[in-house]
């Protein structure tokens, strides 16, 4: 029988999940269907339950129920639950259980150029949803040390606070991280500064950005924020949220079939999308 999956979010129809997942399942010859579903905030637990009787194989969620959902699912694993966000759902056996793929995927899109951060030290921008699943999963990779700068420096305090994860780190407000962005070698933007149609907006300045350094903005609308390309025109190493988005995806993938599928031809795919 044909399977199904799906992503549940409100609202629903901007996501590319299911051009990027429909491509890969039928190049694995797998017998499967991944639908787009709007589902509102009051109908969320109806939804899973609907998706339990109709025996879903699997599913991810996105905004705005990343959180809303775990008390709705069977399990939850360790690190989905202290980052407090699911973002793929396994049918184990008619058991829902939760996974966050958001901060592995992130940190899988680093591979081509870090292999150990133990000796890296890491600035997060934002302190958001985004930056909570990206700052705990970086903190089990251990680097060197793992601060955050967020407008409301409080935020970036109770983040630190909140991570279960042993870490050297420390909140800073946006004008002490500039005034320090040349003591990073990887810095990661997770707001949602300059993206569309605010493209003339950047989080914070880089001035004093280490040209040896790598960043990165999670960003995918546009490609190219004017973050990232005031730090390429310094010097630095540069990454959009694409890549993020394709691993989240890929990892999601591995998890409902046992196959890590081919990320390339899924960034290919995306970026298809987006350039269109
Ligand atoms: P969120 O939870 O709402 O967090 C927003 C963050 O942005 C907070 O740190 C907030 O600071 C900061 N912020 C908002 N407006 C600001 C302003 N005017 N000046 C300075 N800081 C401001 O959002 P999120 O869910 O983390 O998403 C953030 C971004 O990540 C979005 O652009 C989203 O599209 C992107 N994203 C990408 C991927 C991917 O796969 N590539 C995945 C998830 C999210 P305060 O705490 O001070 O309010």
């Amino acid at each position: 029988m044909k399977k199904l999956f799906a992503v549940l979010g409100y609202p629903i129809g901007h996501s590319m999940s299911p051009i990027m997942l429909n491509d890969v399942l039928s190049y694995y010859e797998i017998d499967a269907h991944y639908h787009p579903f709007k589902v509102s905030p009051d109908e969320l637990e109806t939804a899973i339950r609907g998706l339990k009787a109709i025996g879903i194989s699997g599913f991810n969620v996105t905004i705005p129920h990343k959180s809303a959902i775990i008390p709705f699912l069977d399990g939850v694993d360790d690190l989905a639950l202290s980052i407090g966000a699911v973002n793929t759902v396994v049918n184990d056996n008619g058991k829902f259980i939760g996974y966050n793929t958001d901060g592995y995927g992130f940190i899988k899109g680093l591979n081509p150029y870090i292999s150990s951060f133990s000796d890296k030290k890491v600035l997060v921008i934002g302190a958001g949803g985004a930056a909570r699943a990206i700052y705990f999963t970086m903190a089990k990779m251990k680097p060197f040390a793992l601060d955050i700068t967020n407008r409301t420096v409080t935020k970036a305090e109770e983040l630190i606070e909140a991570c279960p994860f042993e870490t050297r780190s420390k909140a800073l407000s946006l004008e002490d991280a500039a005034n320090h962005l040349n003591e990073y070698d990887v810095v990661i933007q997770t707001t949602m500064i300059g993206m569309y149609p605010n493209i003339s907006e950047t989080p914070i300045s880089l001035r004093n950005l280490n040209p040896q350094s790598l960043v990165c903005d999670i960003i995918y609308n546009p490609l190219d924020t004017k973050f990232l390309i005031e730090a390429r025109q310094k010097g630095a190493t540069v990454q959009n949220g694409v890549e993020m988005f394709v691993y989240q995806g890929a990892l999601a993938f591995e998890k409902w079939t046992g196959i890590f599928p081919d990320v390339k031809r899924m960034r290919e795919n995306v970026l298809r999308f987006l350039e269109a």
